[in-house]
């Protein structure tokens, strides 16, 4: 029998929901049970791909080829396992699903309704998973708050599987916030109370509630809270700041949320194993000796645009036992001429040029990787920032002076880079791009292929509509570029480097993706490497 845990959320989004239910996985995980992790988005969007990462953070793209919430990022990073894209479920997919199913003449003759065919279609998503990946567990975590209006279908499809698969195989957790006052210091948990009261209104009684809270869970408020949520003190548990997101399961296992939930859904309670987790905590803070890195792109107001690259130099660091401090710019401000393009370059010991689309902050960023050629910083393209590399070795080294991509200046004289083929014809945005894993052949001698330790073939993951125009590399390459890869189906370019240059690699795909706290990506650790003057590759 599967186990369901719905984790819900309660007084504010963005408090650390996915971070706790990514946590519930691993304590559960490290107790010797499989496990996935499902994401609810209650908006109409069908997926996140053609949302402003100023809106909704990070796109994370999955192997298959998903544009998913940043939360699929966490579960992933957690829980050391690859996700489809069928564990973000949408109400736009639900809605689009059931629409089309309607004009199809499926449902003829009925009236079709939110219960039973949006919740139908919700609960038959959530199985379909769950059959999928064989796991013992399933964790579905509801985006938004309770009491948002577009998330009710989403509860009472949940409160409805709670009587088809049986008491013992479903438990609720609900995630809220209890601040703590400026002025007084007091930790309140009124929010808190509202928010159960509002689940339990429409039928859903939680079984445990993790407070999320700035400082520990007092006693006096862990009673409130239990009290009015018609629970046993022991069944609230407290979520406290903490310095590494990453010590969040360790904080709840040590409260025994692990056996709590064992206990509840009637599994064997084993002892856990997190021994490595601890370790990878302990380097993290232990390390001391400071890495400086300029992170340079155009949403850097809003960290959570390129969580998986901040967590990518992370794990980097933490394998190398060094700090990471990242220094942020924002590339549209170096293009107005308010900001020195040197500045990312002498302030930092490496670079990295961050992903990105259209004009804005496209001429700064080029700008700064101008001078990482120039004052030979160890540097590293993602994506547009590859792309952009290219434009710059193209008018720097090339002699292409006017050179761009498409993707900016569609008439420019040297389109270095351009739309893919089979771009060309695509007049619908939604998911149209080349997306998700694709076979790499790396190229002997060079500096990525050392890098990935010499693998012939590796995966990484893709998210773009424009690639190297191969009509311009015989030029590129007299001029000191370096192909190091090309996709293994289509002959695309997937990295660069520059022959004269410590390192500096450019990367159509996002190494970013497949990073593990414990398994960091390649390339960064070979950019950390590189930013300590130390060999890139052993
Ligand atoms: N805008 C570029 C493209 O579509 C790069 C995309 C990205 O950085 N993810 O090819």
């Amino acid at each position: 029998m599967t186990k369901y845990i719905f984790v819900t959320g309660g007084v504010l989004s963005s408090v650390g929901k996915g971070i706790t239910t990514a946590s519930i996985g691993l304590l559960l995980k490290s107790r010797g049970y499989s496990v996935t992790a499902i994401k609810i988005d209650p908006y109409l969007n069908v997926d996140a791909g053609t949302m402003n990462p100023y809106m909704h953070g990070e796109v994370f793209v999955t192997e298959d080829g998903g544009e998913t919430d940043l939360d699929l990022g966490h579960y992933e990073r957690f829980l050391d396992i690859n996700l489809s894209k069928r564990n973000n479920i949408t109400a736009g997919q639900v809605y689009l699903e059931v629409i089309q199913r309607e004009r199809r003449g499926d449902y003829l003759g009925q009236t079709v309704q939110v219960i039973p065919h949006i919740t139908d279609e919700i609960k038959s998503r959530i199985r379909e998973v769950a059959k999928g990946s064989g796991t013992d567990i399933v964790l579905v975590e509801i985006g938004g708050t309770v009491g948002d209006i577009e998330g009710l279908p989403f509860l009472e499809a949940i409160r409805q599987m709670r009587l088809e698969e049986g008491y013992e195989n479903t438990m609720f957790i609900h995630v809220a916030l209890a601040p703590v006052l400026s002025t007084t210091g007091e930790q309140k948990t009124k929010p808190v109370q509202h928010s159960v009261q509002e689940l339990r209104r429409i039928g859903i009684q939680p079984d445990a509630i993790i407070a999320r809270s700035p400082r520990p869970l007092e006693d006096e408020p862990r009673r409130k809270i239990a009290l009015y949520a018609n629970l046993p003190p022991e069944a609230v548990f407290s979520n406290p700041d903490v310095e590494v997101i990453y010590e969040v399961p360790l904080v709840l296992e040590k409260q025994g949320l692990g056996s709590y939930i064992a206990k509840r859904l009637r599994l064997e309670d084993k002892e856990p194993d997190l021994s490595a987790w601890i370790d990878f905590i302990e380097r993290v803070k232990r390390a001391d000796k400071k890495v400086r890195i300029g992170m340079v792109g155009k949403y850097t107001k809003l960290k959570d645009s390129y969580i998986s690259i901040i967590e990518a130099v992370r794990h980097a660091a933490a394998a190398l036992r060094v700090k990471p401090i990242l220094n942020w710019y924002e590339a549209t401000q170096i293009e107005q001429g308010k900001l020195n393009p040197i500045k990312p370059v002498e302030e930092n010991d490496a670079v990295i040029v961050l992903p990105g689309f259209g004009r804005r902050g496209a001429e700064g960023k080029i700008e700064v990787i101008k001078n990482v050629i120039e004052y030979k910083k160890p540097f590293l393209g993602i994506c547009f920032g590859m792309q952009l590399a290219v434009v710059t070795i193209a008018r720097h080294l090339a002699g292409m002076e006017s050179a761009n991509s498409t993707e900016i200046d569609p008439n420019t004289p040297y389109p270095v880079i351009d739309l893919l083929e089979d771009q060309r014809f695509v007049d619908r945005l939604g998911g149209t791009m080349r997306l998700g894993a694709a076979p790499i052949m790396l190229i002997s001698n060079t500096l990525v292929h050392k890098v990935y330790n010499g693998a012939e073939i590796i995966y990484e993951r893709h998210r773009h509509r424009y690639e190297v125009n191969p009509k311009y590399l015989d030029k590129l390459v007299a001029s000191g570029m370096v192909v190091s890869g090309y996709s293994l189906d289509r002959g695309l370019v997937e990295f660069i480097e520059l022959r004269d240059h410590p390192f500096f690699v450019g990367s159509q795909p996002h190494p970013e993706f497949h990073s593990r706290p414990m398994k960091p990506a390649p390339l960064f650790k070979a950019l950390l490497r590189a930013a300590q003057g130390i060999p890139p590759a052993e």
